[in-house]
């Protein structure tokens, strides 16, 4: 396993729409050490998410996991998020545009910042698991906050394409506030 550069917003992988993998890559000793990586890399930076595009690798995966219990984050629904590996992943709003939630977002791609966002409460995921297994995912609040930030590196978009520009600003600045 290795820690991989986490690069930075300029870098044209981060504006591509990533190529979906091909099922019969998932198993190989390719693809494990992509997976080990992504999660590894994750860990350290700190983050609690993170996009195969964000090390460079154009495909469809991103890896999630948040242990830490955040105190008083009630009104956006913090709970901790179980790690999970999304590949090929399939994103459906829940509920209507008056369930989105503002709250500060960072990206590690854009790093050592974080703006408001706003976000749906409420998405489900259809996507293949680590094993080539389909598995749905319907996730509330910030870990659904969450699965967005993460589809959209897939996309090529970052959240500083939705956020309230004013709100943006140095994390040296604010206390409350993820990296992803
Ligand atoms: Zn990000």
């Amino acid at each position: 396993m290795a820690i991989c550069r986490i690069v930075q917003t300029g870098h044209p992988v981060l504006r591509r729409r990533a190529q979906a993998v091909d099922p019969g890559w998932i198993g190989s000793e390719d693809f494990e050490v992509l997976i080990a990586d992504m999660i590894e890399t994750m860990r350290e930076a700190p983050g609690v998410g993170l996009a195969a595009p964000q090390i460079g690798v154009d495909r469809q995966i991103f890896v999630v996991e948040d242990q830490i219990s955040v105190e008083g984050a009630d009104e956006i629904e913090h709970q901790k998020v179980p790690l999970q590996v999304f590949v090929n992943p399939q994103l459906t709003t829940i509920g209507d545009e008056s369930d989105a939630v503002v709250f500060y977002e960072g990206c590690l791609s854009v790093s050592g910042f974080a703006a408001m966002v706003s976000r749906r409460r409420r998405v489900r995921i259809d996507a293949l698991d680590e094993r080539g297994r389909e598995f749905t995912v319907e996730w509330t609040g910030w870990p659904a906050r969450i699965l967005q930030h993460e589809y959209e590196h897939l996309e090529g978009r970052l959240y500083v394409d939705r956020m309230d520009s004013r709100t943006f600003s140095a994390l040296d600045e604010l206390s409350a506030a993820f990296e992803s």
